[in-house]
């Protein structure tokens, strides 16, 4: 408890210190915790020290995890809930139990599932924010639009900011694995440009930026980042 406790401490210090040095505000970066393959112990532990957003990459796991959750949760502390989020690769028949689980989905990664999320959210009766994974690096093995080499992308993001249920509100990607995390900069930026010039066009409110993991967080911050998704830093032995 202390050691998450202390590790949150560090993580936050490390947040607020990117910010500032790209002279942003540290309260417009919001840390989710990631929580994927962590008992539901710990996710308590983490809400009880303030973390309030968490992350899980799939929904099998989040199936198990996040009712069990709540249940403690709300006996403890009703009404503090956490957002949920969504980070992993959503596949289409796990569409409706994402729905039911999540807050907010940060890998809608084609416009096959935009309408699917969309429809399940309508018949749900409520509207999901959502935002778009792209595959900035051009890694093959890495899910998303291929935002910079799909000539029709901006058609698509237009497609999907029509549809009912959901709330496109920004972009999300997942730097390369490298040895030195500056490599990782140019991926970021890149993503950040993107959401400015769909910006510019009007088509989507592109508010959000997810992206920076445990070892390019800081990186990402510099180059724009309004949401940090940070497993090992915040949860793994020191
Ligand atoms: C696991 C995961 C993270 C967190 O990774 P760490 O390196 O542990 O911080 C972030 N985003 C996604 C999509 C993940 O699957």
């Amino acid at each position: 408890m202390l050691d998450l406790a202390d590790a949150i401490v560090r993580v936050r210090e490390r947040i607020a210190s990117a910010a500032l040095r790209a002279g942003r505000d540290p309260a417009k970066v919001r840390l989710i915790a990631v929580t994927k393959t962590l008992p539901v112990e710990v996710m308590v532990k983490a809400h009880q020290l303030g973390l309030c957003d968490l992350g899980e990459n799939r929904v099998e796991e989040a199936l198990d995890k996040i009712p069990n959750f709540k249940s403690q949760i709300s006996n403890s502390a009703p009404g503090s809930m956490p957002g949920f989020h969504m980070i992993g690769h959503l596949q289409s028949r796990k569409v409706r139990d994402a729905v039911a689980l999540f807050d907010m989905v940060h890998s809608v990664d084609s416009l096959k599932l935009a309408q699917k999320l969309s429809q399940a959210c309508t018949e749900a009766g409520r509207v999901m924010p959502v935002l778009l994974e792209c595959n900035v690096s051009g890694e093959a093995s890495k899910y998303g639009f291929q935002a910079l080499a799909e000539r029709d992308f901006f058609a698509q993001v237009e497609a999907m900011a029509a549809l009912p249920g959901i709330h496109v509100e920004g972009l999300m990607t997942m730097a390369p694995i490298v040895s030195d995390p500056q490599q990782t900069r140019p991926v970021f930026a890149a993503l950040r440009q993107l959401g400015e010039r769909l910006g510019r066009l009007g088509t989507a409110s592109m508010r959000q930026l997810s992206m920076g993991m445990t070892d390019d967080f800081e990186i990402a911050i510099e180059e724009g980042a309004t949401m940090v998704r940070i497993g090992r830093a915040l949860f793994a032995a020191p």
